[in-house]
């Protein structure tokens, strides 16, 4: 097969923003994305809750959800083709962390990290969060973090469809097929091997392979500690309505939001193996957890579930946190991996910083090198506290 400048393994929304990013900053690189289903069936990018939040307690990520909710708000100017508008519907009604009085130094802490950071969030006590939200119940709740912009939600497979076909349309190849190996020596990666029994020789590699970052990681005798760690969403009606509703986090776990007249909602998993099957863990839907949701917000003891669905959380059991940039010894093998649940909303400034430290040797636009491999090797791990479910 014709040689590639750079293969992408993986053409989720971080493979295919890479791919977006690295042929906008050199028009005419040949970048060939490979991708094994090309429906998306099981890829995270497909399954997932696709919100925006700037309340994280490591400030890269709060950098990374800067660049993101920017770009969102021109993803047409950004994405845009003239037959393919990017119809992104954005929200931006806020995420609303509550905390109980054992929680709030936490909380506290956490703000100041983000004020520090720039991040436009508030603390608010029950009588103002009683004022704002008149259905919730905040009996228990002694503070709430509210991010008053730069936080909601927007369709998360139009901005993964919008990254594919703009860098489709800025000459990106894709080819469906399976990478079975790398061929490769101590320090370098010379082919990328296909399961129809072709290779593709390529001066550069990127690991975007989602929940299944490490097995692609393997190819080339690399350990990645990526998990596919299964979450259950389920779609909740509601019969009285809840104005000015943000993406709610409460105190014991569960986070709920809005999607279009319907209400989305997970928990924490009751099941946390790796690669569970991946259908809806129904044993999440009890009675407490009934109870619990009806409590914070008493309209929802006459909820209805509607339907659930299960996607993969490419969880770094590391430290939570992405893994993006080149390998130390292998260093043209780059990775964009372990996202741990909040990847869509940093796709847009991940594709960019990795473009940058593939063309430039150094990401310039966002400094992500706390995200780096070598935290990893030299067993450092960078912790995000602030992962939801
Ligand atoms: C339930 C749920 C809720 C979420 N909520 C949010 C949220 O609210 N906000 C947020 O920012 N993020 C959220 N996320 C996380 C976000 O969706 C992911 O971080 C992001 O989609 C990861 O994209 P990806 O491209 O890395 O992976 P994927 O979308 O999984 O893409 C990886 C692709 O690689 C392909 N592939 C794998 N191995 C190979 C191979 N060997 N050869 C060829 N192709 C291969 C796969 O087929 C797949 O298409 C959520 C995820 C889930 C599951």
């Amino acid at each position: 097969m014709n040689h590639a400048d750079v293969v992408i393994v993986g053409s989720g929304v971080m493979g295919a923003a890479t791919a977006y990013w690295l042929t906008r900053l050199q028009p005419g690189l040949r970048v060939t994305l490979v991708e094994s289903d090309t429906r998306y069936e099981k890829a995270s990018s497909s399954l997932s809750a696709s919100s925006i939040r700037q309340q994280f307690t490591c400030p890269v990520n709060i950098r990374l959800s800067q660049f993101g909710i920017g770009f969102l708000r021109e993803a047409e100017k950004h994405l845009g083709l003239p037959d393919h508008p990017v119809a992104l519907g954005l929200q931006e009604p806020g995420y609303l962390y509550l905390a109980q009085p054992e929680q709030t130094a936490a909380l506290r802490t956490a703000h100041q990290i983000q004020k520090q950071a720039g991040a436009d969030v508030a603390l608010l006590g029950p009588e103002a969060l009683s004022q704002r939200y008149p259905w919730l119940n905040v009996d228990d709740v002694a503070l709430g973090s509210l991010g008053l912009s730069g936080e909601g939600w927007f369709d998360g497979p139009v901005l993964h469809q919008a990254f594919l076909k703009k860098a489709m349309a800025q000459g990106v190849q894709r080819l469906h097929d399976r990478v079975v190996g790398l061929n490769h020596s101590a320090t370098h990666i010379s082919a990328v091997r296909l399961a129809s029994g072709g290779s593709v020789p390529c001066g550069q590699v990127v690991n975007a392979a989602g929940p299944w970052g490490s097995e692609v990681a393997a190819m080339a005798g690399v350990q990645l500690p990526i998990e596919a760690a299964r979450r259950t969403v389920f779609v909740l009606s509601c019969p009285e309505p809840l104005p000015h509703c943000p993406l709610l986090i409460d105190p014991s776990g569960w986070w709920l939001r809005p999607e279009g007249r319907f209400l989305i909602s997970g928990a924490e998993p009751l099941h946390t193996a790796p690669s569970l099957p991946l259908e809806p863990d129904w044993a999440e839907w009890n009675d407490e957890q009934w109870a619990s949701l009806a409590h914070r917000i008493p309209a929802l003891a006459a909820l209805r579930v509607e339907r659930a669905w299960a996607g993969y959380y490419e969880m770094n059991s590391f430290d939570h946190n992405a893994v993006i940039g080149p390998h130390r010894e292998l260093g043209n093998l780059y990775f964009i991996n372990g996202f741990s649940g909040h990847g869509m909303q940093h796709a847009a400034g991940a594709g960019l910083a990795l473009a940058e430290w593939m063309l430039l040797g150094q990401a310039k636009t966002i400094v992500v090198d706390e995200l780096g491999f070598e935290r990893l090797a030299q067993n450092r791990p960078l912790r995000e506290l602030a992962v939801i479910g």
